[in-house]
């Protein structure tokens, strides 16, 4: 092969190389030491819209005005200084670049999301003068990740709450009070546990329905939700039963609350269609002490207590200990 044979073939595979990494689909930028744009393939000129010839020697800042500065400078020094590559993730930084998405899978993305690399390009000298960006689109991985965590929130949410109520289920609000009861152990701050039941439910259902024994049980949960705080954890029980812990509360606390949720229920009038039901609630209450040795047996007191405002009248708020 002659010398002349050999260099247009180097010359052609250089050339060559130049084609496919002005059409590969990545992004591609090579910057100087002033951030300084000196290169840019096709997919930066097709998603930014800007020619290679527009942005040539301009600062990268000034042409993509979303780069934050600060963070960029200390990425890209660090390349410079300790000739090693960076990187950073979507999850991280969503984008570098804010470009649209155009992808059919994933039409609901607004953006692109971008992993982007961070490459140091060593001169002859052994002098890093430049870096390179390479910039991937991984909109469609991004997005089937967040509907996933979506969709995992959302049936861990089903899991935890009653669905005519939108309480807490039984058996979350139980892992609920584990977990307030071990606080207690370690911290011994006041804690307080509201147990309560409608009164004579049975004949609201006999005289007017399920249907209507359904909306008072709404009734009764959105006034639970109304009086208490927001730090204060609600959970149906059972079938008209509810159980409200009232953190960092003391006993007398825990009675004002009590006799506010009575008053409220005792005031209200429940109306479905043109039928308008009175009804009244009562109510157990136990602060947590040194007696009580299980989440189970905190239960058992304000149950008690429950028992106590039925057995003296309904319609009454009891204390354990009496
Ligand atoms: P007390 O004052 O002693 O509590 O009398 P009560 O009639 O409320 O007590 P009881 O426990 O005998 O009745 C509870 C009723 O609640 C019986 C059950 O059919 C009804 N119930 C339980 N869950 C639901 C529900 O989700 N919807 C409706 N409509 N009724 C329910
Ligand atoms: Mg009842
Ligand atoms: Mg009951």
């Amino acid at each position: 092969m002659s010398l002349e044979t050999s260099q247009l073939n180097e010359l052609n595979e250089l050339h060559w190389l130049m084609e496919m990494l002005y059409n590969i689909d990545v992004g591609l930028v090579v910057l100087d030491k002033d951030y300084k744009i000196q290169l840019f393939n096709g997919f930066m000129e097709n998603h930014s819209g800007f020619l290679p010839r527009q942005v040539k020697d301009k600062i990268i800042f000034e042409i993509f005005g979303e780069i934050p500065k600060d963070w960029f400078k200390r990425k890209a020094e660090s390349v410079f200084l300790l000739k090693n590559k960076a990187f950073t993730i979507w999850e991280q930084r969503p984008h570098l670049f804010k470009f649209d998405s155009y992808r059919p899978v994933t039409g609901s993305a607004e953006f692109m999301y971008q992993n982007t690399t961070f490459i140091p390009l060593i001169s002859s000298t052994g002098e890093v003068t430049h870096l390179c960006l390479l910039i991937y689109d991984v909109t469609d991985n991004a997005i089937n990740k967040i509907n996933l965590e979506n969709a995992n929130e959302e049936l861990s949410t089903l899991s935890q709450t009653d669905g005519l109520t939108h309480l807490f289920n039984r058996t979350y609000w139980e892992s609920c009070l584990q977990t307030e009861y071990k606080r207690w152990v370690r911290s011994r701050h006041p804690s307080s546990l509201v147990m309560l039941d409608i009164d004579h439910f049975k004949s609201v259902n006999d005289n007017y329905g399920h249907l209507v024994g359904d909306e008072v049980i709404r009734h009764i949960s959105a006034l639970i939700i109304e009086q208490a705080r927001e730090t204060d954890i609600s959970g149906r029980y059972g079938g008209e039963e509810f159980t409200i812990i009232l953190a960092d509360t003391e006993l007398k606390g825990a009675y004002v609350f009590a006799e506010r949720l009575r008053r409220a229920v005792e005031a209200a009038v429940v109306k479905y269609n043109d039928i308008e039901i009175k009804y009244t609630i009562s109510l157990g209450i136990a602060e947590i002490d040194a007696s009580i040795n299980t989440p189970e047996a905190w239960i058992e007191c304000a149950d008690t207590a429950l028992y106590n405002a039925k057995e003296s009248g309904r319609n009454k708020v009891s204390s354990h200990p009496k």
